[in-house]
């Protein structure tokens, strides 16, 4: 489990928002948000930002908000905006009645529109969309003010009003900042403010006919909820330039922008865009497949909110940009599922065992701890045994290769928690394949250890073969199956990992007939495993999390 204690370790963010408690710049406050556009799901590049903004406010004792950037109807659906909200609150970010909408603030945003037109710093455009890409120059050369550009004053609120009762079509006229053509930032050339649109809001239904930009919300939002450090990603770091020229062009209350990279991983693609395609084209089950990087998927795979916060603790945040290992992510569910799950048995590729010597209709239990990684906690279970068992496949060799030290003809081994067992035996079927094993046990071994003082190399997992439960065991891989799934320029659909889904079936040990969805275990030398919303009274489906084995080196 994360360890509470450890101190969160600084970062260049946190010196920041130290040197303006010290000099007073917000008079002491810190207040955060989160600005999801609610235009997809949440992914493990959110879960970095939420942690961070959340972190933030609560070890500086300050305020955090949840806030949609809902200006973009088209695109925005209900069904996102629930999905972010169930999602944030698994992740364990607390917003507290903070729970804020860019289109709370339509109104506001018009007001302020209106203002900066009779201030003479924005008028109403009826370029096309082409002619203002057009016109707006490129990185060598300036770009050319339109025509509409010195309208009045009244010209421009008589336009804009009408914009807004709705008297114009799509895309006929915009409202832009009157800022610098040939500014060498891009976003300073007289960027949109409002387009006409004539749909439906989630929010506000009917009531606009002109929806404000990204750009013009975003700066003005974090005003009015006086967000003191405003944190985002490094593409944003131009945009800066247009949302102070904003803010101070209205005379409001500054927030500072702070922008720090972005979470990229191996074997994903994280742009909404793309993750949208996986899910529409059927790549995915859905948004909560496991093999998905979707905090949904993530959750149902069996990740933690704590192994989440451990491994956005461990990557930092930095100004450069970088490539995360999945390993590293593996890495930190493993460490967080090794405390606190209970140990059990399951063989997911089941080989038969008969136990010659003991007796037939015999039967016996032993009392296994739960958890042997943690002395603290004494639970334990009944575990089953008798004369017949299944173990795993691959823990018998035949012609057992150098260095193996598990069941071979001829060698004994320990049946964990139970008896040490040798092989007397191999039963095949017509076409050589082994079916059945022969073996005897010591039952001077009873526990797993002999009292002459013999010792075994091996120690094997099994199951009862009278008591096992049948259980769907599904093993994941990367969706895709090279670490960098776009490079070269290739398209991240030509790489799709064909073997990312291996469906078992399984017998677990009988303690798990009562398993609810979302229960985790470990499944000892198999790994980490949660019970999958797919778990039917006649059918327990797991879904592996992650193996055992740690791939991670830092
Ligand atoms: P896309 O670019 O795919 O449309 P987005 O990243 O812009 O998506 P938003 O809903 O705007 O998605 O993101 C909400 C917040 O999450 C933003 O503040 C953004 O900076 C942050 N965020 C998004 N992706 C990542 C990431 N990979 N790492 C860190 N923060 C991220
Ligand atoms: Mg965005």
């Amino acid at each position: 489990m994360t360890d509470t204690t450890t101190p969160t370790p600084s970062n260049f963010i946190r010196t920041i928002i130290d040197e303006d408690n010290a000099s007073g710049k917000y008079a002491g406050q810190v207040h955060t948000r989160f600005p999801p556009e609610p235009n997809g799901y949440l992914h493990i590049g959110h879960a970095k930002s939420i942690n961070l903004n959340y972190g933030l406010a609560q070890d500086y004792n300050g305020l955090f908000n949840l806030r949609f950037d809902d200006t973009n109807p088209e695109k925005e659906e209900q069904e996102y905006i629930d999905a972010i909200m169930e999602d944030a609150a698994w992740l364990g970010a607390q917003w507290d009645g903070r729970l804020f909408h860019a289109s709370d603030y339509f109104e506001q945003l018009y007001d302020w529109a209106e203002q900066l037109i009779r201030d003479g710093k924005a008028y109403v455009d009826d370029l096309s969309a082409d002619e203002i890409r057009e016109y707006r120059g490129t990185l060598t050369e300036p770009g050319r003010n339109s025509p509409y550009r010195d309208r009045t004053v009244d010209e421009n609120l008589d336009l804009f009003r009408r914009m807004r009762a709705g008297e114009f079509a799509e895309g006929s006229r915009v409202l832009r900042a009157k800022i610098d053509m040939a500014s060498p930032f891009f976003v300073l050339r007289d960027p949109v403010m409002y387009r006409i649109l004539h749909a439906p809001h989630p929010r506000t239904g009917n009531a606009w006919h002109i929806y404000p930009t990204y750009d013009w919300a975003h700066g003005q939002s974090d005003s009015i909820e006086g967000i003191t450090h405003s944190i985002c990603t490094l593409e944003f770091e131009n945009n800066r330039r247009l949302y102070d020229w904003f803010q101070e062009a209205l005379g409001i209350r500054r927030s500072q922008q702070i922008e720090f990279a972005r979470l990229n991983l191996t074997y994903t693609v994280m742009s909404k865009r793309k993750m949208i395609r996986l899910v529409q084209e059927g790549h995915v089950s859905g948004w909560d497949d496991p093999r998905f990087w979707t905090l949904r998927g993530l959750r149902r795979r069996g990740y933690t909110p704590e192994a989440i916060r451990a491994f956005t603790e461990m990557i930092g945040v930095s100004k450069a940009n970088s490539v995360v290992d999945m390993a590293m992510l593996e890495h930190a569910v493993r460490e967080d599922l090794n405390a606190r799950t209970p140990r059990v048995m399951a063989v997911l590729e089941p080989l038969k065992v008969v136990i010659e010597n003991y007796p037939k209709k015999q039967e016996e239990t032993f009392d296994v701890p739960y958890y042997k990684q943690d002395k603290t906690r004494t639970e334990s279970r009944p575990l089953p045994f008798s004369r017949e068992i299944y173990i795993e496949r691959d823990d018998f060799m035949e012609e057992p290769v150098k260095g193996f030290t598990r069941l071979a003809p001829e060698t004994e081994v320990r049946l964990m928690s139970a008896y040490y067992i040798a092989c007397t035996g191999v039963v095949k079927d017509a076409a050589g394949r082994i079916v059945e094993l022969r073996a005897v046990y010591d039952p001077a071994t009873r526990g797993g250890t002999s009292t002459d003082g013999r010792k075994v190399k091996g120690t094997l997992h099994w199951v009862s073969a009278e008591h096992a439960i049948p259980a769907e065991v599904r093993l994941y891989d990367n969706l895709f199956a090279k670490p960098f799934p776009e490079e070269n320029g290739e398209n991240f659909l030509d790489n799709l990992n064909p073997d990312s889904l291996r469906v078992m079936d399984a017998l677990v040990e009988p303690s798990l007939a009562t398993a609810q969805p979302g229960d985790k275990f470990q499944f000892v030398r198999d790994g980490y495993f949660v019970v999958d919303p797919d778990t039917r009274p006649d059918m327990l489906v797991f879904n592996r999390t992650v193996g055992l084995k740690d791939t991670w080196r830092p």
